[in-house]
């Protein structure tokens, strides 16, 4: 769908400035999540997938596959569902 929708215009755009857009949603998502309201952060929250995904668009990458492949159902450190890593979170999905 984000294909369909922004490719061409991202296209021109490129990694680089589509990626620093995406830095920008991750920022108002971060302020959003600070007001507490729900609706703020669901909007930010679709604005950081739209660019994610038109980000995965224009460097070639089918986002889905990407992520269903790593985390396919169990977390790709430990192969458990739940996730039984223990004070390793921030570096299971890096
Ligand atoms: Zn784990």
């Amino acid at each position: 769908m984000m294909r369909r929708i922004y490719y061409e215009r991202d296209s021109s755009r490129g990694p680089q400035g589509t990626l620093n857009r995406l830095l920008d949603e991750v920022e108002e998502l971060r302020e959003a999540i600070s007001t507490d309201s729900d609706e703020a952060v669901s909007e930010e929250l679709a604005d950081v997938l739209a660019w994610l995904a038109s980000l995965a668009n224009i460097v070639g990458i089918d986002l889905e596959g990407a992520a269903t492949r790593k985390y396919d159902n169990v977390c790709p450190r430990c192969t458990s569902s739940p996730c039984k890593c223990i004070g390793i979170h921030d570096a299971m999905h890096g």
